[in-house]
Protein backbone atom coordinates (compact mmCIF):
# COMPACT_ATOMS: atom_id res chain seq x y z
CA UNK A 1 0.00 0.00 0.00
CA UNK A 2 1.13 3.57 -1.07
CA UNK A 3 1.75 5.41 2.24
CA UNK A 4 1.83 9.04 1.63
CA UNK A 5 -0.17 12.17 3.37
CA UNK A 6 -2.32 12.48 0.02
CA UNK A 7 -3.11 9.00 -0.54
CA UNK A 8 -3.21 7.39 3.34
CA UNK A 9 -3.88 3.21 3.30
CA UNK A 10 -7.56 4.05 5.12
CA UNK A 11 -9.83 6.85 5.31
CA UNK A 12 -11.85 6.64 8.04
CA UNK A 13 -15.58 8.73 8.26
CA UNK A 14 -16.26 9.94 11.73
CA UNK A 15 -14.54 10.61 14.78
CA UNK A 16 -16.37 9.24 17.41
CA UNK A 17 -15.32 6.28 19.19
CA UNK A 18 -15.75 3.91 16.87
CA UNK A 19 -13.87 5.69 14.09
CA UNK A 20 -10.92 6.35 16.45
CA UNK A 21 -10.76 2.56 17.55
CA UNK A 22 -10.57 1.31 14.09
CA UNK A 23 -7.99 3.31 13.64
CA UNK A 24 -6.22 3.18 16.81
CA UNK A 25 -6.52 -1.12 16.36
CA UNK A 26 -5.02 -0.69 12.59
CA UNK A 27 -2.06 1.29 13.46
CA UNK A 28 -1.09 -0.20 17.14
CA UNK A 29 -1.72 -4.06 16.00
CA UNK A 30 -1.46 -3.95 12.27
CA UNK A 31 1.04 -1.19 11.32
CA UNK A 32 -1.66 0.64 8.72
CA UNK A 33 -1.56 4.14 8.75
CA UNK A 34 -5.43 5.77 8.62
CA UNK A 35 -6.64 9.01 7.99
CA UNK A 36 -9.92 9.93 10.38
CA UNK A 37 -12.09 12.47 8.54
CA UNK A 38 -14.22 14.48 11.26
CA UNK A 39 -16.80 17.08 10.17
CA UNK A 40 -17.29 18.75 13.49
CA UNK A 41 -14.55 18.00 16.62
CA UNK A 42 -13.35 14.14 17.88
CA UNK A 43 -16.58 12.92 20.23
CA UNK A 44 -18.79 15.84 19.30
CA UNK A 45 -21.58 13.88 18.99
CA UNK A 46 -22.75 10.49 20.82
CA UNK A 47 -19.31 9.92 21.77
CA UNK A 48 -18.73 12.65 24.08
CA UNK A 49 -22.23 12.71 25.48
CA UNK A 50 -22.64 9.11 26.18
CA UNK A 51 -23.27 7.92 29.85
CA UNK A 52 -19.80 5.97 29.88
CA UNK A 53 -21.23 3.28 32.22
CA UNK A 54 -19.65 0.18 30.58
CA UNK A 55 -22.17 -3.14 31.55
CA UNK A 56 -22.90 -6.31 30.78
CA UNK A 57 -24.92 -7.03 33.33
CA UNK A 58 -28.18 -5.84 31.15
CA UNK A 59 -31.29 -7.24 32.35
CA UNK A 60 -34.42 -7.97 30.34
CA UNK A 61 -38.37 -7.12 31.51
CA UNK A 62 -39.97 -9.98 31.07
CA UNK A 63 -41.39 -10.78 27.62
CA UNK A 64 -38.75 -8.11 25.89
CA UNK A 65 -36.43 -9.09 23.29
CA UNK A 66 -33.56 -10.41 24.84
CA UNK A 67 -29.67 -10.08 23.11
CA UNK A 68 -28.59 -12.78 21.86
CA UNK A 69 -25.57 -14.55 24.13
CA UNK A 70 -23.38 -13.64 21.48
CA UNK A 71 -23.75 -10.09 22.23
CA UNK A 72 -23.72 -10.53 26.00
CA UNK A 73 -20.14 -12.15 24.84
CA UNK A 74 -19.21 -8.95 23.18
CA UNK A 75 -19.99 -7.24 25.95
CA UNK A 76 -18.01 -8.75 28.48
CA UNK A 77 -14.74 -9.19 25.85
CA UNK A 78 -15.23 -5.10 25.23
CA UNK A 79 -15.31 -4.58 28.92
CA UNK A 80 -12.07 -6.61 29.49
CA UNK A 81 -10.36 -4.54 26.31
CA UNK A 82 -10.84 -1.19 28.56
CA UNK A 83 -9.84 -2.87 31.49
CA UNK A 84 -6.47 -4.41 29.41
CA UNK A 85 -5.52 -0.91 27.54
CA UNK A 86 -6.27 1.05 30.04
CA UNK A 87 -2.52 1.90 31.14
CA UNK A 88 -1.34 1.77 27.29
CA UNK A 89 -4.08 4.30 26.77
CA UNK A 90 -2.96 6.57 29.79
CA UNK A 91 0.59 6.09 28.60
CA UNK A 92 0.00 7.31 25.01
CA UNK A 93 -2.39 9.92 25.47
CA UNK A 94 -1.59 11.52 28.38
CA UNK A 95 -5.40 11.83 29.34
CA UNK A 96 -6.97 10.63 32.19
CA UNK A 97 -10.63 8.97 31.42
CA UNK A 98 -10.96 8.09 35.09
CA UNK A 99 -12.04 4.34 34.41
CA UNK A 100 -13.08 3.28 37.67
CA UNK A 101 -15.40 0.42 39.15
CA UNK A 102 -19.16 1.29 40.43
CA UNK A 103 -21.34 -0.76 42.50
CA UNK A 104 -24.73 -0.73 40.61
CA UNK A 105 -27.77 -1.71 41.84
CA UNK A 106 -30.95 -2.42 39.20
CA UNK A 107 -33.90 -2.40 41.74
CA UNK A 108 -37.52 -4.21 41.60
CA UNK A 109 -40.40 -2.16 42.92
CA UNK A 110 -43.18 -4.60 41.81
CA UNK A 111 -43.49 -8.23 42.32
CA UNK A 112 -43.09 -8.68 38.14
CA UNK A 113 -40.26 -7.17 38.36
CA UNK A 114 -38.57 -9.15 41.41
CA UNK A 115 -39.55 -12.50 39.90
CA UNK A 116 -38.32 -11.45 36.78
CA UNK A 117 -35.10 -10.30 37.52
CA UNK A 118 -34.45 -13.56 39.63
CA UNK A 119 -35.05 -15.56 36.26
CA UNK A 120 -32.53 -12.95 34.68
CA UNK A 121 -29.55 -13.10 37.31
CA UNK A 122 -29.92 -17.26 35.82
CA UNK A 123 -29.23 -15.88 32.93
CA UNK A 124 -26.17 -13.67 33.89
CA UNK A 125 -24.81 -16.53 35.90
CA UNK A 126 -24.52 -18.60 32.94
CA UNK A 127 -23.14 -15.84 31.01
CA UNK A 128 -20.20 -15.59 33.74
CA UNK A 129 -21.52 -12.90 34.78
CA UNK A 130 -21.01 -11.80 38.82
CA UNK A 131 -24.67 -10.31 40.00
CA UNK A 132 -26.87 -11.13 43.19
CA UNK A 133 -29.83 -10.64 44.65
CA UNK A 134 -30.42 -8.50 46.92
CA UNK A 135 -33.27 -8.40 49.67
CA UNK A 136 -34.70 -5.18 51.41
CA UNK A 137 -32.84 -5.55 54.43
CA UNK A 138 -29.65 -5.73 52.51
CA UNK A 139 -30.35 -2.93 50.98
CA UNK A 140 -30.98 -0.76 53.87
CA UNK A 141 -27.36 -1.57 55.19
CA UNK A 142 -26.15 -0.35 52.31
CA UNK A 143 -27.35 3.32 52.83
CA UNK A 144 -28.38 3.72 49.41
CA UNK A 145 -30.32 6.10 47.42
CA UNK A 146 -33.03 4.04 46.67
CA UNK A 147 -36.98 4.62 47.38
CA UNK A 148 -37.76 2.65 50.59
CA UNK A 149 -40.50 0.68 48.85
CA UNK A 150 -37.68 -1.33 46.56
CA UNK A 151 -38.89 -5.08 46.70
CA UNK A 152 -34.87 -6.20 46.29
CA UNK A 153 -32.47 -5.75 43.62
CA UNK A 154 -29.63 -7.04 41.71
CA UNK A 155 -26.09 -6.11 42.55
CA UNK A 156 -23.20 -6.28 40.10
CA UNK A 157 -19.73 -4.21 39.88
CA UNK A 158 -19.19 -2.19 36.46
CA UNK A 159 -16.87 -0.30 35.03
CA UNK A 160 -17.07 3.12 34.16
CA UNK A 161 -15.25 6.17 31.97
CA UNK A 162 -15.95 9.60 31.10
CA UNK A 163 -16.76 9.84 27.86
CA UNK A 164 -15.35 13.28 26.41
CA UNK A 165 -11.25 12.27 27.70
CA UNK A 166 -12.11 8.96 26.49
CA UNK A 167 -12.58 9.65 23.14
CA UNK A 168 -10.11 12.30 22.78
CA UNK A 169 -7.86 9.58 24.70
CA UNK A 170 -8.44 7.34 22.05
CA UNK A 171 -7.75 9.79 19.69
CA UNK A 172 -4.64 11.29 20.34
CA UNK A 173 -3.54 7.68 21.05
CA UNK A 174 -4.31 6.95 17.69
CA UNK A 175 -2.36 10.16 16.60
CA UNK A 176 0.99 8.71 18.44
CA UNK A 177 0.94 5.43 16.21
CA UNK A 178 0.66 7.26 12.96
CA UNK A 179 -2.74 8.32 12.51
CA UNK A 180 -3.98 11.55 10.96
CA UNK A 181 -7.14 13.46 11.68
CA UNK A 182 -8.59 15.98 9.43
CA UNK A 183 -11.58 18.16 9.58
CA UNK A 184 -13.73 18.16 7.00
CA UNK A 185 -17.16 16.54 5.53
CA UNK A 186 -17.52 13.86 3.47
CA UNK A 187 -19.53 13.78 0.78
CA UNK A 188 -19.46 11.02 -1.36
CA UNK A 189 -17.73 7.54 -1.46
CA UNK A 190 -15.55 6.97 -5.09
CA UNK A 191 -15.69 3.68 -6.72
CA UNK A 192 -13.88 2.41 -9.76
CA UNK A 193 -15.36 -1.09 -10.97
CA UNK A 194 -15.82 -3.15 -7.99
CA UNK A 195 -13.80 -1.33 -5.53
CA UNK A 196 -13.00 1.81 -3.18
CA UNK A 197 -10.47 4.46 -4.93
CA UNK A 198 -11.34 7.57 -2.09
CA UNK A 199 -13.79 9.81 -1.01
CA UNK A 200 -15.17 13.32 -1.90
CA UNK A 201 -14.75 15.81 0.60
CA UNK A 202 -17.19 18.64 -1.54
CA UNK A 203 -14.92 19.53 -4.83
CA UNK A 204 -12.13 17.18 -3.29
CA UNK A 205 -10.73 14.26 -4.30
CA UNK A 206 -8.88 12.21 -1.39
CA UNK A 207 -7.81 8.53 -2.68
CA UNK A 208 -7.67 5.34 -0.47
CA UNK A 209 -7.61 1.70 -1.53
CA UNK A 210 -9.83 1.50 1.27
CA UNK A 211 -12.66 2.93 3.59
CA UNK A 212 -14.24 2.61 6.85
CA UNK A 213 -17.74 3.93 7.18
CA UNK A 214 -17.97 4.87 10.82
CA UNK A 215 -19.98 8.13 10.84
CA UNK A 216 -22.46 6.93 13.41
CA UNK A 217 -26.06 7.46 12.86
CA UNK A 218 -24.77 8.85 9.58
CA UNK A 219 -23.55 6.26 8.75
CA UNK A 220 -27.11 5.46 6.36
CA UNK A 221 -26.15 8.58 4.31
CA UNK A 222 -23.04 7.42 3.45
CA UNK A 223 -24.21 3.69 2.48
CA UNK A 224 -26.66 5.72 0.32
CA UNK A 225 -23.86 7.34 -1.74
CA UNK A 226 -22.65 3.33 -3.09
CA UNK A 227 -26.67 2.28 -3.25
CA UNK A 228 -26.71 0.07 -0.02
CA UNK A 229 -29.64 0.67 2.36
CA UNK A 230 -28.28 -0.36 6.13
CA UNK A 231 -31.02 0.23 8.41
CA UNK A 232 -29.50 2.59 11.02
CA UNK A 233 -31.75 5.03 12.29
CA UNK A 234 -30.71 8.17 15.18
CA UNK A 235 -32.34 7.71 18.41
CA UNK A 236 -32.07 10.77 20.69
CA UNK A 237 -31.10 10.22 24.39
CA UNK A 238 -30.67 12.96 26.55
CA UNK A 239 -28.97 12.86 30.25
CA UNK A 240 -29.89 15.46 33.24
CA UNK A 241 -26.91 16.81 35.00
CA UNK A 242 -27.16 17.77 38.55
CA UNK A 243 -25.92 20.01 40.09
CA UNK A 244 -24.30 18.69 43.37
CA UNK A 245 -21.73 20.58 45.32
CA UNK A 246 -18.55 18.96 46.31
CA UNK A 247 -19.44 18.75 50.17
CA UNK A 248 -22.77 17.16 49.44
CA UNK A 249 -23.49 13.77 49.69
CA UNK A 250 -23.91 11.84 47.24
CA UNK A 251 -25.41 7.98 46.16
CA UNK A 252 -22.14 5.45 46.50
CA UNK A 253 -23.88 2.97 43.78
CA UNK A 254 -25.19 3.81 40.31
CA UNK A 255 -29.17 2.70 39.98
CA UNK A 256 -30.14 1.33 36.89
CA UNK A 257 -34.30 0.65 36.02
CA UNK A 258 -36.16 0.38 33.54
CA UNK A 259 -37.53 3.94 33.41
CA UNK A 260 -34.51 6.08 34.75
CA UNK A 261 -31.06 5.93 36.18
CA UNK A 262 -28.97 7.81 38.82
CA UNK A 263 -24.96 7.58 37.89
CA UNK A 264 -22.64 8.91 40.09
CA UNK A 265 -19.31 9.78 37.74
CA UNK A 266 -16.23 9.59 39.27
CA UNK A 267 -15.49 13.21 37.96
CA UNK A 268 -18.10 14.33 40.80
CA UNK A 269 -21.02 15.15 38.55
CA UNK A 270 -24.20 13.27 38.61
CA UNK A 271 -25.91 12.09 35.92
CA UNK A 272 -30.20 11.02 35.64
CA UNK A 273 -31.40 9.46 32.34
CA UNK A 274 -32.40 9.12 29.70
CA UNK A 275 -34.78 9.13 26.84
CA UNK A 276 -35.58 7.09 23.89
CA UNK A 277 -36.43 9.30 21.23
CA UNK A 278 -37.38 8.52 17.56
CA UNK A 279 -37.11 12.19 16.38
CA UNK A 280 -35.19 11.84 13.24
CA UNK A 281 -31.54 14.37 13.52
CA UNK A 282 -32.61 16.43 16.54
CA UNK A 283 -29.80 16.76 19.05
CA UNK A 284 -31.87 19.44 20.64
CA UNK A 285 -31.95 18.58 24.45
CA UNK A 286 -36.17 19.47 25.46
CA UNK A 287 -37.70 20.95 28.69
CA UNK A 288 -40.17 17.56 27.98
CA UNK A 289 -37.50 15.28 28.40
CA UNK A 290 -35.78 17.10 31.53
CA UNK A 291 -39.32 16.79 33.32
CA UNK A 292 -39.93 13.05 32.00
CA UNK A 293 -36.57 11.95 33.76
CA UNK A 294 -36.92 13.35 36.67
CA UNK A 295 -40.24 12.29 37.49
CA UNK A 296 -39.39 8.89 36.49
CA UNK A 297 -36.14 9.14 38.81
CA UNK A 298 -37.87 10.85 41.88
CA UNK A 299 -40.21 7.64 41.30
CA UNK A 300 -36.78 5.22 41.64
CA UNK A 301 -34.66 7.66 43.94
CA UNK A 302 -36.86 10.16 45.70
CA UNK A 303 -33.62 12.05 46.97
CA UNK A 304 -32.47 13.75 43.67
CA UNK A 305 -35.45 15.84 43.10
CA UNK A 306 -34.12 18.43 45.71
CA UNK A 307 -30.68 19.02 43.55
CA UNK A 308 -30.48 21.45 41.78
CA UNK A 309 -30.41 21.10 37.55
CA UNK A 310 -27.23 21.96 35.77
CA UNK A 311 -27.79 21.32 32.31
CA UNK A 312 -29.74 19.12 29.79
CA UNK A 313 -27.43 17.44 27.24
CA UNK A 314 -28.99 15.31 24.15
CA UNK A 315 -27.28 13.32 21.35
CA UNK A 316 -27.92 10.89 18.79
CA UNK A 317 -27.17 6.79 19.14
CA UNK A 318 -26.83 5.34 16.09
CA UNK A 319 -29.71 2.37 16.05
CA UNK A 320 -29.43 -0.80 14.24
CA UNK A 321 -33.02 -1.79 13.45
CA UNK A 322 -32.08 -5.59 14.00
CA UNK A 323 -30.34 -3.77 17.51
CA UNK A 324 -27.12 -5.73 16.73
CA UNK A 325 -24.15 -3.51 15.54
CA UNK A 326 -22.94 -3.45 11.77
CA UNK A 327 -19.08 -4.56 11.83
CA UNK A 328 -17.38 -5.66 8.91
CA UNK A 329 -16.53 -5.58 5.32
CA UNK A 330 -18.71 -4.52 2.70
CA UNK A 331 -20.28 -7.35 0.31
CA UNK A 332 -19.49 -7.10 -3.44
CA UNK A 333 -17.22 -3.47 -2.61
CA UNK A 334 -13.75 -4.49 -2.55
CA UNK A 335 -11.93 -2.07 -0.04
CA UNK A 336 -15.39 -0.95 1.68
CA UNK A 337 -16.23 -1.61 5.79
CA UNK A 338 -18.50 -0.12 7.83
CA UNK A 339 -18.75 -0.34 11.33
CA UNK A 340 -21.93 1.44 13.15
CA UNK A 341 -25.14 0.38 14.72
CA UNK A 342 -23.76 0.54 18.18
CA UNK A 343 -26.99 2.03 20.00
CA UNK A 344 -26.90 2.07 23.54
CA UNK A 345 -23.49 0.58 23.98
CA UNK A 346 -21.09 2.12 21.57
CA UNK A 347 -18.77 3.40 24.96
CA UNK A 348 -18.88 -0.65 25.68
CA UNK A 349 -18.06 -2.17 22.88
CA UNK A 350 -15.86 0.51 20.69
CA UNK A 351 -12.43 -1.05 21.52
CA UNK A 352 -13.66 -4.57 20.79
CA UNK A 353 -15.23 -3.48 17.50
CA UNK A 354 -12.22 -1.24 16.87
CA UNK A 355 -10.02 -4.52 17.69
CA UNK A 356 -12.32 -7.31 15.95
CA UNK A 357 -13.04 -4.59 12.48
CA UNK A 358 -8.68 -3.90 12.41
CA UNK A 359 -8.29 -7.53 12.56
CA UNK A 360 -10.80 -8.48 9.24
CA UNK A 361 -9.11 -5.57 7.65
CA UNK A 362 -5.86 -6.84 8.15
CA UNK A 363 -5.42 -10.26 8.09
CA UNK A 364 -9.29 -11.11 6.51
CA UNK A 365 -10.65 -12.56 10.31
CA UNK A 366 -10.81 -12.17 13.42
CA UNK A 367 -10.41 -14.07 16.95
CA UNK A 368 -13.70 -12.54 17.83
CA UNK A 369 -16.97 -14.63 16.01
CA UNK A 370 -18.30 -11.39 13.82
CA UNK A 371 -20.22 -13.17 11.83
CA UNK A 372 -23.64 -12.11 13.49
CA UNK A 373 -22.38 -8.68 13.19
CA UNK A 374 -21.84 -8.72 9.51
CA UNK A 375 -23.61 -6.11 7.14
CA UNK A 376 -23.85 -9.27 4.92
CA UNK A 377 -27.83 -9.85 6.71
CA UNK A 378 -28.40 -6.58 4.84
CA UNK A 379 -26.25 -6.22 1.76
CA UNK A 380 -26.03 -9.28 -0.66
CA UNK A 381 -22.68 -9.43 -3.27
C1 LIG B 1 -27.61 9.81 26.12
C2 LIG B 1 -26.71 8.68 25.70
C3 LIG B 1 -26.06 7.93 26.68
C4 LIG B 1 -25.25 6.86 26.31
N1 LIG B 1 -24.64 6.15 27.29
C5 LIG B 1 -23.87 5.09 26.96
C6 LIG B 1 -23.24 4.32 27.98
O1 LIG B 1 -23.38 4.63 29.17
N2 LIG B 1 -22.50 3.25 27.62
C7 LIG B 1 -22.33 2.90 26.30
O2 LIG B 1 -21.66 1.90 26.04
N3 LIG B 1 -22.88 3.63 25.31
C8 LIG B 1 -23.66 4.71 25.60
N4 LIG B 1 -24.25 5.44 24.62
C9 LIG B 1 -24.07 5.02 23.22
C10 LIG B 1 -22.78 5.58 22.60
O3 LIG B 1 -22.66 6.95 22.90
C11 LIG B 1 -22.81 5.40 21.07
O4 LIG B 1 -23.16 4.06 20.74
C12 LIG B 1 -21.44 5.70 20.48
O5 LIG B 1 -20.98 6.96 20.89
C13 LIG B 1 -21.51 5.65 18.94
O6 LIG B 1 -20.24 6.02 18.46
P1 LIG B 1 -19.99 6.28 16.92
O7 LIG B 1 -18.56 6.60 16.77
O8 LIG B 1 -20.58 5.16 16.13
O9 LIG B 1 -20.93 7.53 16.56
P2 LIG B 1 -20.79 9.11 16.87
O10 LIG B 1 -20.32 9.37 18.23
O11 LIG B 1 -22.09 9.69 16.43
O12 LIG B 1 -19.64 9.55 15.88
C14 LIG B 1 -19.84 9.69 14.49
C15 LIG B 1 -19.02 10.88 14.04
O13 LIG B 1 -19.12 10.97 12.62
C16 LIG B 1 -19.10 12.35 12.29
N5 LIG B 1 -19.67 12.48 10.95
C17 LIG B 1 -20.95 12.28 10.57
N6 LIG B 1 -21.08 12.40 9.25
C18 LIG B 1 -19.86 12.74 8.77
C19 LIG B 1 -19.35 13.01 7.49
N7 LIG B 1 -20.13 12.96 6.39
N8 LIG B 1 -18.02 13.32 7.34
C20 LIG B 1 -17.22 13.38 8.43
N9 LIG B 1 -17.64 13.12 9.69
C21 LIG B 1 -18.95 12.78 9.85
C22 LIG B 1 -19.93 13.00 13.38
O14 LIG B 1 -19.63 14.39 13.49
C23 LIG B 1 -19.52 12.19 14.60
O15 LIG B 1 -18.48 12.82 15.33
C24 LIG B 1 -25.06 6.54 24.94
C25 LIG B 1 -25.67 7.31 23.96
C26 LIG B 1 -26.50 8.37 24.33
C27 LIG B 1 -27.14 9.20 23.25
Amino acid sequence: MVKSKNSPDVIIIGGGVIGCAVAYFLASEHGIESLIIERNGIGSEASGGAAGELAAAELTEKGAHRPPAIFTQFLQEGIALHANLLPALLEESGVDYLLTEIPLLRPAFTDDEANGMRDELARLHASGIAASWLEPKDIQAMRTWLADDVLGAVFSTELQLESYPFALALAQAAEQHGVEIRTGEVTGIERSGGRVTGVRLGSELLSARTVVIANGPWSRFAAKWVGLDIPVIPIRGQIVHLDLPCEAPRPNQAIFHSTGYVLPKASGSLYVGTTIEDVGFDSEPTIEARDSIMEAVARISPQVIDIPIKRISACLRPYSTDEMPIIGAIPGIDGLFIATGHAFKGMTLCLVTGKSLAEIMAIGSSSFPMTEFSPARFVSA
